[in-house]
Parts: C-alpha cells; structure tokens; sequence
C-alpha cells in the first residue's frame, strides 16, 4: 500500500483485506503504522491532511523549477556505426548535420527565458566533438549571458571522447564540464555493439577516459552501457570491467525502440522478460562486489531505491508525473527544431513530427501553446491514467507519453503490454523484495545507492554518448 506522497508499508493480504472491512481493532500495530504513513485516518478529529501534503509538495518539487535540463544536438555525424544507434547519425563528412550559428544563437536566447534558476546544459550528437566549435561557442555565449542572468550552470558533454584533444580538455576543465560516455562492457563486447572500421572502440574510448580523468579529476568522467542481446550473456563481465576501470557507478540501459535500433530489433532485441532476468543476475553480482569491499552502484536501481526509501524529488526526466518531457527537459536540434525529448528528436527523424514544440526563432511561450505540449498534459500525469491510478507504484513512478506512443501508437498507452510498465514494476517488485529479505549489509548497501554522495545519478542517467 502506498500513499500519494509515497509512503508505503508491506503487508499480508489477509490483514489488508481486514483493513479495508474496516477490521482492525483500536491500538492494532499495523493500524498505528498505516496511520503513521498517511495511509489511514482513524480519528477525522485529531487528523490533519498537512504532513501528507507538505511531503506532496516536497516529492513534486521539480515542477516548480521548469525545465532544468537542455540539450544542444550540434551534429548528428558520428564515426560509429552502432545497430543500436538511438538517432540519425550521418557520416563524419556530411557537415550539413551539423549546427549552425544562428540556430546556436537562438537557442541561446531561448534557454535564457525558461524561469529555472539551475540550468543544466548537455552537448548531444551524433558525436558532438565533431563540431567542437559550436560547443565552445555556444558555452562561450551562455556563460556571458549568464555574468547578468546568475543562473547556477552545469555543462555535460555526452561524448565517445574518441580524439579528445588537449585544447578541448582545458576548455571542459575552464567551464568545469562533465563528461559521459558508453561503454558497453569488456573489449569483446564494446567493440561488436559499437563498430568503427578500424575495430578499435574500445581502445579509443579507454583512452578518452583516462584522458578525461587526468584532466578534469575520477568523478568527471561517467559512463553506461546500452545492452544488445548479446549483452545479456555477460552481467558479471560488464560489471566486472566497470570495477576493473575505477568506475563506481554504472547505468544498465535496455535498448530503445527509436532509430536504427528499431530496423535492427530482430538481430538486437529482446523481451522485458529476459532485460529483468538479466537484471537480477546483474543485481546479486554488483551486491557481492560491494560486500567485497568495492562500491559500486547501478544508477536506475539508486533512482528508484531513492524514491522507495527517501521523501524527495528527483531530477531525471523519464520517470516523473507530470511528465517531464517539456517540463523537465528541452531539446534544441541541429536544424533549428525543438522537442520536448531526446525521444521526441529520435522520433521526427523517423518520420514522426508530431511533437515538435517550434522553431528556436519562436519564443518559448508560443511552444508553451503547442499541440504537442497539450498532448503530453493530457496523457502526462500517471496519477489519471489507466492502471497507473490503481497501482501502488504510482507516487514513485512517471508517466511517459512518447515512449508509449513510440511502443504502441498511443500516448495514453496500455499498461498491461507496455514494456515501460513492465520494466518499473519489475523492478520495483525486484528491489522492495531484495531490500525487504536484505542481511544488514546488503540493505546498508541498499540503503547507500539511494542516499548516496559522491556520484551524481543525473550525469550517468541523462546522458548517453
Ligand atoms: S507504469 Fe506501471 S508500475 Fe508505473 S505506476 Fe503505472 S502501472 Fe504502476
């Protein structure tokens, strides 16, 4: 049983069923704890509805703040030629994808009348190194407009961080950037799911790494992995590569039904099923290195863990109600368009426009009139919708319209058959039961993941190289 603001308690079916007949007897221990958790009033006379709504409040904080996150694609050429590539990627000669000054100038202006007073701002591609200079330019532009706005910034460059060059590390050291890359396991793996013709990914991206770490410090650099069928074989090998490489967070990420990871579905996909039976196995083998002295964590499981254990909100995206495609985040394509989603992006390149909130030389207030925007308010808010409304889960959960419509041609969709539900609930289901049967060290490792410092679960979970 769950609360709206989150709180929750486990118990047997019979004892629920006995609570909900109204059953329980005065001074019954479970009854003293459902009234502790906002889950029952026993008394209307000495009840006051306050605490639950404060923690409301507290649990929905994001969506005072606007859209915190904004991402510049500033090209869509890459080197890779990855099946599971999430976007139109072009060859690195076709400069045509790559951003252009004015788009850059507008977006600029644009990012500037969102009322948010932390702004993070993430260079996406295609390979967004391949036009470094609209990543210096565009952070050159923000932070002079910023001498006067007095925002608190945070740049991400989502990279391969292939050929980083010494000029581009001490600009991302001046503006203190974060770096997030892939890296999809042991040198066997990476190099299959991520092909260049040279057959060298892997070796590239290691030394990216370890050039990013010299120059911007260890917890800089972030990395995470995207999971082809092939993956799913090797759970200890991956999180075993990320332990051998210093990393003390990794991000277990299934595929994506966009771009050319949906023509490749056949030779790359998998069911849910077999993501979360992956999952568990992974689960107990990042549990046994951390019982081995070792921290390291798998971001999704923090997120969650944080919002099962912990009374704040979250600053990720994909698992917010009301959505937080629009409202939490905001993407500024190479072109000049704009999308309420990175999945929004990955779906007008398939075809799909639908959308679309404008053109970056329109102001922010008329996207605010899209249709798009009403679109994703009306299916947005998981607390309305279909199953979502009767689900324990929910006040910890999101709504995320594109992806079901991505999924089922349908943003409302349908929980029973969606692959997002599916996902959240088994691993909720998956979590709750591993840290209710925890000993104390695994539920103190638990408990770390989801109240952890050190790591920052937006750098590793928004951003994908
Ligand atoms: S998506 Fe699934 S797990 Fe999440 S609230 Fe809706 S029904 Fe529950």
């Amino acid at each position: 049983m769950s609360s709206l603001a989150g709180d929750w308690l486990m118990m047997e079916r019979q004892t629920f069923e006995r609570f909900v007949r109204h059953e329980l007897p005065d001074g019954d221990p479970v009854l003293a704890d459902l009234e502790a958790r906002h889950l029952a009033i026993t008394d209307p006379g000495r009840s006051t509805l306050a605490p639950l709504l404060s923690q409301y409040r507290t649990r929905k904080s994001y969506l005072l703040q606007g859209p915190a996150l904004h991402i510049f694609v500033v090209s869509l050429r890459c080197h890779h030629t990855c099946n599971y590539c999430q976007v139109s990627r072009q060859p690195t000669g076709h400069t045509a994808f790559d951003m252009a000054g004015n788009a850059a100038r507008h977006a600029v202006d644009r990012l500037f009348e969102w009322p948010g007073q932390d702004l993070t701002i993430e260079f996406q591609g295609g390979e967004p190194l391949l036009n470094f200079n609209a990543v210096r330019s565009i952070t050159e532009q923000i932070v002079a407009r910023n001498a006067t706005e007095r925002r608190t910034l945070r740049f991400v460059l989502a990279s391969t961080l292939h050929d980083l060059t010494a000029d581009q590390l001490a600009f991302f050291k001046e503006h203190r950037f974060k770096l997030s890359t892939s890296l999809d396991g042991p040198e066997w793996l990476h190099n299959a799911n991520r092909p260049r013709p040279e057959r060298d990914s892997y070796r590239r991206t290691l030394e990216g790494i370890e050039r990013g770490r010299a120059a911007l410090g260890e917890d800089a650099v972030s990395a995470l992995t995207t999971l082809t069928r092939r993956s799913l074989e090797a759970p200890e090998a991956i999180i075993d590569e990320y332990r051998r490489l210093g990393f003390h967070s990794i991000s277990l990420r299934p595929l994506s039904p966009y771009g050319f990871a949906r023509k490749t579905r056949d030779r790359n996909g998998y069911d849910m099923a077999a993501f979360l039976r992956f999952y568990a196995t992974a689960l107990e083998h990042l549990l046994a290195v951390n019982r081995n002295g070792y921290r390291l964590e798998e971001t999704y499981a923090s997120l969650l863990l944080s919002q099962l254990l912990g009374p704040f909100a979250h600053g990720y995206v994909d698992l917010r109600s009301p959505t937080g495609a629009g409202f939490g985040a905001v993407i500024y394509d190479y072109d000049g368009q704009v999308y309420p989603s990175d999945e929004a992006r990955m779906l007008a390149a398939m075809g799909e426009s639908r959308f679309s909130l404008g053109r970056v030389d329109q102001p922010v207030s008329q996207w605010l009139k899209a249709p798009a925007m009403y679109q994703l308010m009306d299916a947005g808010v998981a607390e309305a919708l279909p199953t979502c409304s009767d689900c324990a889960y929910v006040p910890l959960c999101g709504a995320d319209p594109i992806d079901h419509f991505a999924r089922q041609g349908d943003t409302l969709g349908h929980r029973p058959t969606s692959d997002f539900c599916r996902r959240q609930m088994g691993l909720f289901d998956l979590l709750l039961e591993r840290y209710e049967n925890a000993d104390r060290q695994d539920r103190k490792t638990l408990h770390d993941w989801a109240f952890r410092t050190g790591v920052n679960q937006e750098d590793a979970l928004d951003a994908a190289a």
